[in-house]
């Protein structure tokens, strides 16, 4: 097994980005002291990479998330079973292939779909180049900011749907996945956008999504339509005040 420092930062045991990020510092400082290369670009995510994923503007929980893939310690199958247990180490979703995270986020069948319907088809396809979680992620923060953002929010939404369906849930399909993920970086933007008043969210033609008062849900309601094509999505998404999704669909409009 890698060593991997545990959690232990905050006195309540709550993880935060700064924390985090200080963590981060001295394993390089002691990976380098034993001669393991961490900074350069391609190999594992460097001090360089770490910051660029903690001033995302999205949630803790999205980075910490991605923390975690880059350390390998997701309980993705062949990673438990490479810690000893004795598992069945087929895919959750597809129980076909072996699940480990080039497997789930980037190759299987559904996944690679909603890859398509968000356009980041590109990047998934830089990504599949990479031979680690820790230089999928380290590649990714080389990526264009919105798209950085598009791909962790989606890869988070991912492991969520993982973790739904191997608890027997219903899965979730490609159009909804997108649109939940399209509308929540879309309400990064927002918020950030109302805390810094420095980035106006101009470039999303629904205007700014601003979160309800405590103890309020609100509902976003959202269609797209494609004269060329003569084709169209829609979509709709209760979201509580911290912005979490409480319940969501979305479809396409033949
Ligand atoms: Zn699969």
């Amino acid at each position: 097994m890698d060593d991997v420092p545990a959690w232990n930062e905050d006195k309540r045991g709550l993880f935060s980005v700064k924390s985090a990020y200080r963590v981060q510092l001295e394993v390089q400082r002691r990976n380098s002291s034993s001669g393991i290369a961490t900074s350069s670009r391609g190999a594992i995510m460097g001090e360089r990479e770490w910051k660029s994923l903690w001033n995302l503007k999205c949630p803790g929980k999205i980075k910490h998330f991605c923390w975690r893939l880059a350390h390998n310690s997701l309980a993705l199958r062949l990673n438990l079973q490479g810690r000893g247990m004795d598992i069945d180490t087929r895919c959750v979703v597809c129980s076909y292939q072996v699940e480990d995270g080039s497997h789930l986020f980037l190759h299987c069948k559904q996944i690679r779909e909603v890859w398509l319907a968000l356009g980041i088809e590109k990047e998934r396809e830089i990504l599949c180049g990479t031979r680690s979680a820790a230089e999928m992620v380290s590649e990714c923060m080389h990526m264009e900011e919105h798209k950085k953002l598009v791909i962790i929010t989606l890869l988070w939404n991912w492991w969520n749907e993982r973790n739904r369906r191997r608890e027997g849930e219903k899965g979730r399909s490609v159009a909804e996945l997108a649109f939940i993920t399209t509308s929540q970086v879309h309400g990064f933007a927002s918020v950030n956008a109302r805390m810094s008043h420095s980035e106006p969210a101009t470039r999303h033609r629904a205007g700014r999504w601003t979160p309800p008062e405590r103890n309020v849900i609100k509902l976003n309601i959202d269609g797209a339509f494609c004269p060329r094509r003569k084709t169209g999505s829609w979509g709709f998404m209760f979201r509580d005040f911290e912005g979490e999704v409480i319940a969501a669909a979305a479809g396409n409009m033949p």
